[in-house]
């Protein structure tokens, strides 16, 4: 299969590896009102920006009603006389700058590099950075059941289902494996964390952060993507496997790392 450069910037095919800039939250920004179009709502609405470095076409999130929805910045204006009080805050924005090589895996693009797209920019894609960091309770426990076979796995009818249609959809937007620790981003209402281990074809320790508190859809439509994943990597990628691989979903990496950046150059080698 044929390995897919990508590179925003110019024409050359970059094999990855490049220095990541630094995080677009800067201590010094000069305060400004921006436009922000909503897809999912059809609207264009007004925020005050004093905590990123914005540029028109960025990807972002707001506090306010329109919270959790992804917003694209439409227009940016330095200069105004506002009461501060009466907006709502820009609180995220998408790292979309991605520099590397690809290769095809299904309905997602693959990397072998872990600098190409790591869990969290990807998680700056879906949601805004948490800055009050939750607290979770984990109980681990060591006994795992094989990839293989689900009947390990407690599920009712019902949630294995439902977690098949979520998989099938491309739910599972992003997944990486990175020594035996596994992430996984599952867009079902909203962006669920899903993470588990994966030792030799056993999983163990698999966690979602949705309310449900017992093995639901979103851990189904993970770990039915990983087997997936591992069968295209053991048919297709053997060679290119070391310890890490990181899939995303192609419209996420279309709309987030293409349309983002207008001078991008996607190019089959
Ligand atoms: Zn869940």
């Amino acid at each position: 299969m044929n390995p897919i450069g990508f590179n925003p910037f110019s024409k050359h095919t970059d094999k990855g590896g490049e220095k990541k800039p630094e995080s677009k939250v800067k201590t010094e920004i000069k305060p400004t009102i921006v436009q922000i179009f909503f897809p999912d709502r059809n609207r264009t609405l007004s925020y005050y920006n004093d905590r990123f470095d914005l540029r028109v076409g960025d990807i972002v999130f707001v506090d306010g009603k329109l919270e959790g929805l992804r917003g694209r910045v439409t227009a940016i204006s330095t200069h105004f006389k506002v009461k501060v009080e009466d907006y709502k805050r820009v609180v995220g924005v998408a790292d979309t700058h991605v520099v590397g090589q690809f290769f095809q895996a299904g309905a997602h693009l693959i990397t072998f590099d872990p600098l190409v797209l790591p869990w969290k920019q990807f998680c700056s894609w879906v949601k805004p950075s948490q800055e009050d960091e939750t607290e979770y309770y984990i109980s681990y426990d060591e006994d795992g059941f094989p990839l293989d076979d689900f009947s390990g796995l407690k599920v009712t009818e019902v949630v294995a289902e439902r977690g098949l249609d979520y998989y099938r959809e491309n739910r599972v937007r992003y997944l990486c494996l990175d020594g035996v620790q596994g992430r996984a981003i599952v867009e079902g209402t909203k962006p669920y964390e899903v993470e588990f281990q994966c030792r030799d074809g056993q999983i163990s320790n698999l966690f979602c952060d949705c309310p449900c508190g017992y093995t639901c859809k979103h851990e189904v439509a993970v770990l039915l993507q990983l087997r997936e994943t591992l069968e295209i990597i053991e048919k297709n990628y053997a060679a290119q496997w070391d310890s890490y691989f990181a899939i995303v979903s192609k419209p996420m990496f279309y709309t987030f790392a293409v349309d983002a950046n207008p001078k991008a150059v996607l190019s089959l080698s």
